[in-house]
């Protein structure tokens, strides 16, 4: 087991992203102040939170000599399709595990989207079934790599280890200065959240700031464990790869589990509104698996009075928007 300080990072973005005032979404809404730290400008292959994560997984993948990547989700996932392009740019081979939907077999949502853009990247796709074990097809390609003398890096689903959360430790690093330089104070962070690095990152680098404000995570709805245990367990190994103690920390934020609808990756119409809004109020794109149920989350929590008016939030724009496409029939 590392310590932080043995971890290097690999420039795959842009940073810092910008961080922006919505002044039309604030004045509709008539709540808290809204700031959007631009996430899905990180410049990765269109952009996302996984390029802060991959800047220290990928880092750790050379510094071990690897050879070639292996990552998994879904067949619209985000994270595979920006670790396709970070293996493209440091020239490693990678192999992708996408599972099925359950809910999509329409052509659109397996042709378009991310998965066109996997291949684009020229990555090996292995497309299992929906009720096949993720983790264990794996782990599988990776021991049958070693056993064929190569040198596989495994990356877990959303890259969400201890390594990859760093990324998002540093990112408040990055907020607060921005925050500081623009004399903003916010109160809240919000974030969709799914494989939980995102959020248990935001917990430790706010905790290490010592940054009074409230973060709240959205669930998109992946089951088995719920979103509150998968944020505890990153956030467990996150604080011992910083030699910080999680207890502490573990109910520093909130993870509510109320927007996601009938699961990961199907829309709901609150969803669908949310991206519509921002799209006509202030020319941003959202995505209809997270981003987009974040944003309904926070403007029913506003339309709820959970916000006073001298609050001001940041929503992380955590990208997703290349997904659009695959959701065309739902959109319209
Ligand atoms: C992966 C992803 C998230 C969730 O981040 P986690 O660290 O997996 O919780 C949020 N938004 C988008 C667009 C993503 O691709």
């Amino acid at each position: 087991m590392y310590a932080f300080h043995d971890l290097s990072r690999l420039s795959l973005g842009f940073f810092p992203t910008p961080l922006v005032f919505l002044s039309n979404l604030t004045e509709h809404l008539g709540g808290p102040q809204i700031y959007m730290k631009r996430d899905d400008c990180t410049g990765l292959a269109t952009g996302g939170n996984k390029t802060r994560k991959l800047e220290y997984l990928v880092a750790d993948a050379l510094r071990q000599q690897c050879d070639t990547l292996i990552t998994g989700g879904g067949l619209q996932s985000n994270h595979v399709r920006q670790t396709a392009a970070a293996a493209a740019r440091v020239g490693l081979k990678c192999i992708l595990i996408l599972n099925e939907s359950p809910y999509h077999n329409d052509k659109l949502y397996q042709e378009n989207g991310n998965i066109l853009l996997d291949q684009l990247f020229g990555a090996e796709l292995q497309i299992i079934s929906q009720d096949a074990n993720m983790a264990e097809q794996m782990t599988n390609t990776y021991k049958h790599l070693k056993e064929n003398e190569c040198h596989p890096y495994l990356i877990p689903l959303g890259g969400s280890n201890a390594i990859g959360a760093t990324g998002y430790v540093l990112a408040v690093e990055e907020i607060y200065q921005q925050c500081s330089a623009n004399k903003i104070k916010p109160t809240h962070l919000i974030c969709a959240s799914g494989s939980g690095g995102t959020q248990a990152g935001l917990m430790l680098g706010v905790h290490l700031q010592n940054w009074p404000l409230k973060i709240y995570g959205f669930s998109v709805g992946i089951k088995n464990p719920c979103e509150k245990t998968r944020v505890d367990n990153v956030l467990a190994s996150l604080c011992g790869l910083f030699d910080v103690n999680p207890e502490p920390l573990r109910n520093s934020s909130l993870v509510d589990e109320n927007y996601f609808g009938s699961g990961y990756g199907q829309t709901t119409p609150e969803s669908i509104a949310a991206i519509k809004l921002v799209a006509q109020k202030e020319g941003i794109l959202l995505d209809p698996v997270y981003t987009g149920k974040a944003m309904a989350g926070l403007i029913d929590y506003i339309q709820q009075g959970r916000f006073n008016s001298n609050d001001t939030v940041i929503f992380i724009h955590t990208g997703g928007t290349a997904a659009l496409s695959a959701y065309a029939d739902k959109l319209n």
